[in-house]
């Protein structure tokens, strides 16, 4: 077999493993590959990714332009979001995009992958953030994209799904595996009800790792804190870690109390019954009235 029927296969092959994990479904998601400076060998539109042929897949140019194919078949109507991720980043080899349940629930509600958690998260993918949401198949979702690209290997896609970038085929599916069961994961010790966090310091240490490994990695790990999205640096990876000189392990509470830095911050959550916010109201009542009185 040559290197482009062996790519056609290969292709197939991650397909049938994503639509058999049910990371797709119906004609949803899309694989492609860089076979050369100017092209890229992809899944055609409108096919499902479990019940592909070699010879359904089509090759363009990285202008998304069609050069070859079988009659009839037209590029992914996502090709363009493949596209960018290719032009930001010489080093990617091949783009998969699906919609995984878990990891598109985060997407959906809103809550990006970024709290070290799992050390072989952290060493591989580093954290997985959220891209706005854009129009599926238009330009406006790859340039939602295209500044997340260029520093992550995973990313989700805001009500959407999710998307892995690698230096090879198989390379870039194992990040899809491993966006879809670290979702898996974090949902279910959210669902526990605690989820207990790696330490800054040994996040740091992991980042050494990757150095000490050659782990190749777009970007390197933030060495300080992330204190909210808008201040993020855009040319490393945050990831959610509370600073711990001692512990390795830090409850997820450290975060809460770093935050607020001391007393209840401002968004954590109070229950109270009706007849104590009745109360609580009543008491602020009579004492403005008293100050009125006072004042007068
Ligand atoms: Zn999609």
């Amino acid at each position: 077999m040559n290197a482009d029927d062996q790519l056609r296969s290969d292709i197939v092959e991650v397909g049938r493993r994503l639509w058999t994990r049910g990371f797709v479904a119906s004609n949803d998601g899309n694989i492609s590959v860089r076979i050369g400076p100017d092209r890229l060998l992809m899944t055609p539109a409108s096919v499902s990714k479990g019940f592909m042929a070699p010879e359904m897949m089509v090759v363009t140019d990285l202008d998304g332009t069609l050069v070859s194919g079988a009659p009839g078949r037209k590029p992914s109507s996502e090709a363009l979001m493949h596209l960018v991720a290719y032009r930001e980043r010489p080093d990617v080899g091949a783009v998969v995009h699906a919609h995984p349940p878990l990891s598109t629930g985060f997407a959906v509600a809103g809550i990006p992958l970024d709290r070290a958690v799992l050390a072989e998260v952290v060493t591989t993918l580093g954290s997985i953030p959220i891209a706005d949401y854009g129009t599926p198949s238009t330009p406006e979702l790859a340039a939602a994209v295209a500044p997340y690209v260029k520093v992550h290997d995973g990313l989700l896609l805001a009500n959407h799904g999710a998307l892995a970038l690698g230096k090879d085929l198989f390379a870039a599916y194992y990040k899809m595996e491993t966006i879809e069961h670290f979702a898996r994961i974090s949902l279910v010790a959210r669902l526990l009800g605690r989820e207990r966090l790696l330490s800054r310091e040994e996040v740091l240490r992991l980042q050494e790792l990757r150095d000490r490994y050659g782990i190749a990695s777009p970007a390197e790990i933030c060495a300080t804190p992330a204190s909210g999205a808008a201040e993020a640096d855009p040319n490393c990876q945050v990831i959610v870690a509370p600073s711990s000189p001692g512990a390795r392990l830090v409850p997820d509470t450290a975060l809460r109390r770093e935050a607020s830095s001391g007393g209840v911050g401002t968004d954590e959550e109070i229950r109270l019954t009706y007849a104590e916010l009745t109360t609580l109201i009543e008491e602020v009542v009579d004492e403005m009235t008293a100050d009125a009185k006072a004042a007068r």
